[in-house]
């Protein structure tokens, strides 16, 4: 099979991460999931550096080197209170030199921390655009923008969750080092919030390999993952060819399910592993829910993407519940 670059080579790109993330084996976890212990690998782009690291970074060394291209001098990224890709848009541009202004729903902090405060001590600029959708958000995002440009700035504008050519394009990159890590890898297992880290993983490593997990994110997951992987590769890519699981988003995004509950301590008590409650825990409970239902057999070797998310959890409801057991008998968790 010939791969194109999918334009990568040209795409400007600026270095903000430490490349390659690790691979690392993780027998407990796997025999945990009914695999064997030899299969399961671990992906960590929860380390790949910056501000707290996580997915987002691959993407916005294409998106940055964009900005940077075209002379901006601020960033304006959206999303939500708990937004990774806010918090890591606001550590890049401190990385680059260039504002960032965060635009992000809901009202002001309310007693959360996470996210919100890794993006004060960034020196982020926030706005609050109120409990508004995606074309809400889409509106507070343009007024800020214009309210920039007439104050002298040059406005970059960061898509939605990154999700556009460039981040996909940084996943492409993604899937290449991890290709040459793990060759004969036949499942990876990766969430899907806004699509472009599952488009590009697929252009990478081709849609029979991919298995992404719906978060609840967005309504049109398997239509925005599919554009995306037109837009890096030179193949066509239709929804209906991606392995996609629709059944984890659970109440939806950012509400834990009790499977995400348990993949969360997995990780946690097998390996040592933290992952994220919105987006990580769903994908490890996908993945078990896959080796349950003989999609991903014992013998196949399976690679988990952890995407990151950690301060996340800290402005999460579950993080004052997890704090609360250790108030409990010392010793009843200990197994
Ligand atoms: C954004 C995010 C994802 C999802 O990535 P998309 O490219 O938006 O699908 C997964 N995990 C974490 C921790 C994230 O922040």
């Amino acid at each position: 099979m010939t791969v194109s670059d999918g334009g990568s080579a040209t795409a400007p790109r600026v270095l903000l991460g430490t490349w390659p993330t690790p691979l690392e084996a993780a027998p407990r976890l796997s025999a945990h999931l009914g695999l064997r212990p030899g299969d399961l690998w671990l992906k960590r782009d929860d380390l790949s550096g910056l501000g707290g690291g996580g997915n987002k970074v691959r993407k916005l060394e294409f998106s940055c080197g964009q900005a940077l291209n075209r002379g901006a001098t601020v960033l304006v990224a959206s999303g939500g209170a708990q937004s990774n890709y806010a918090r890591l848009a606001a550590a890049a541009g401190r990385r680059l030199g260039l504002k960032a202004v965060l635009v992000l729903r809901g009202n002001g902090p309310r007693g959360r921390t996470g996210n919100l405060s890794l993006d004060g001590l960034l020196g982020a600029r926030v706005v609050w655009a109120g409990d508004v959708d995606a074309a809400g958000l889409d509106l507070a995002v343009a007024a800020t923008a214009e309210e920039l440009t007439e104050q002298g700035e040059r406005v970059e504008v960061l898509p939605f969750g990154g999700s556009d050519r460039n981040g996909a394009l940084g996943y492409l990159e993604g899937g290449r080092e991890l290709h040459d890590q793990l060759p004969d890898v036949e499942h990876v297992v990766v969430a899907g919030g806004s699509g472009g880290t599952m488009a590009g993983l697929v252009a990478a490593l081709g849609a029979e390999r991919v298995l992404g997990v719906d978060v609840g994110a967005v309504a049109d997951l398997p239509a925005r993952v599919a554009a995306l992987v037109g837009a890096v590769s030179d193949g066509r890519t239709e929804a209906s060819a991606l392995r996609l699981r629709r059944d984890q988003a659970g109440a939806g995004y950012g509400i834990l399910t009790p499977a995400a509950s348990s993949a969360l301590e997995a990780a946690a008590v097998c390996e040592g592993v933290i992952l994220d409650p919105v987006y990580t825990a769903k994908a490890l409970a996908g993945l078990a829910a896959a080796v349950a239902d003989g999609d991903i057999r014992p013998g196949r070797r399976t690679v988990f993407v952890h995407t990151g998310g950690l301060p996340g959890l800290f402005g999460h409801e579950i993080a004052g519940e997890l704090a609360a057991r250790v108030a409990q008998s010392p010793d009843s968790r200990q197994s």
